[in-house]
């Protein structure tokens, strides 16, 4: 008897290590999709308690999270208040204390009923922001206008109303998907051009790739985003641009035309089909083959305080080789 005991718990330890040693194996294999199930955890728990829904603030995370340096530790959750707005005016002592708090007229609320309310902790930060909401009103107006109030910039306003809506739509904050600007099944050529002088329009510098096609060849979004602005426009011709959920603006610019589906304020997805390659602009509305056709593609950056166009040559050929690979 003794003997059977000691065997069983002899099996029982070694199925208690393979369970801790392949779970932790399993954790450690994809450390990035973790922190993502953990803050969607959250923000479904915050959106329980206060009937905010998650992607109001999963979006406002979003957006603080991508205007810090990439050299900074990802926190599980970026949201950020500043500190009078936290504790109250006149709360020197920076007093956790809810009560105490709430007479300087602070903001700062308990989350994870610890009786403190900790501008550290992802619950009473997620807690406090859905409740700052919550007093403005849960209509989509007076949700933006709570957004305004905390950050009092309108294009921040703007990309986290967007983000708000693509994460609402695909029901996920872990949107990774990419894709190249042109349908790779067709022929096509570019090369880093960013930041050369070009002939037409003054000293302007190239902000963007050129990437020449045939006509017709179907222009795609690389991104998860929003349409923000679709029209003729001097020197791009029929252009578009879509902001996506990084605080980045793509734009595509000398199409032939828009697809028949694509509109202001739609939410589009990596290969959604936007319209075709041209070569209109430089000139008045529908000027077309003064160059050869090609897809002129930028991106613009929003830290926060100001948009700064950078060279897409690097990203875009990152997704072309990722497509490739895919085949
Ligand atoms: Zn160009």
């Amino acid at each position: 008897m003794i003997h059977l005991a000691r065997i069983r718990n002899v099996t029982l330890t070694v199925l208690c290590f393979l369970f801790i040693f392949q779970t932790a194996t399993l954790v450690q294999a994809d450390p990035e999709n973790q922190i993502y199930t953990e803050r969607m955890a959250l923000f479904k728990k915050i959106e329980a308690i206060t009937q905010v829904p998650w992607y109001y603030f999963a979006a406002m995370d979003n957006y603080e999270r991508n205007t810090l340096p990439s050299t900074e530790e990802e926190k599980v959750i970026s949201i950020q208040f500043d500190e009078t707005e936290w504790f109250g005016l006149g709360n020197a002592a920076k007093s956790t204390e809810q009560d105490i708090i709430k007479h300087f007229r602070g903001i700062g609320k308990d989350g994870n009923d610890d009786n403190q309310a900790d501008a550290n902790d992802p619950e009473d930060i997620l807690y406090t922001m859905a409740n700052h909401i919550l007093s403005y009103g849960l209509h989509e107006d007076d949700v933006k206008i709570a957004i305004w109030e905390h950050y009092k910039r309108d294009l921040t306003v703007q990309t986290i109303m967007n983000t708000a809506k693509v994460f609402q739509k695909f029901g996920d904050i872990h949107l990774t998907d990419r894709a190249f600007p042109l349908d790779t099944n067709y022929n096509y050529s570019y090369r880093s051009t960013w930041g050369a002088r070009r002939g037409f329009g003054g000293l302007r510098i190239h902000e963007g790739t050129d990437i020449f096609a045939s006509y017709g060849v179907p222009v795609r979004s690389t991104t998860y985003g929003v349409v923000e602005m679709m029209g003729w426009n001097l020197y791009g011709g029929w252009r578009i641009g879509i902001r996506d959920i990084y605080n980045i603006y793509h734009y595509y610019a000398h199409m032939s035309g828009f697809d028949k589906d694509i509109k202001v304020g739609q939410v589009v997805q990596p290969g959604d089909i936007l319209g075709s390659v041209g070569s209109t602009g430089y000139g008045p509305p529908g000027t077309s083959g003064k160059f050869p056709p090609h897809l002129h593609y930028g991106m613009y950056k929003d830290n926060g305080y100001s948009e700064f166009s950078f060279d897409p040559y690097p990203f875009i050929s990152k997704w072309e080789r990722m497509e490739k690979n895919n085949k």
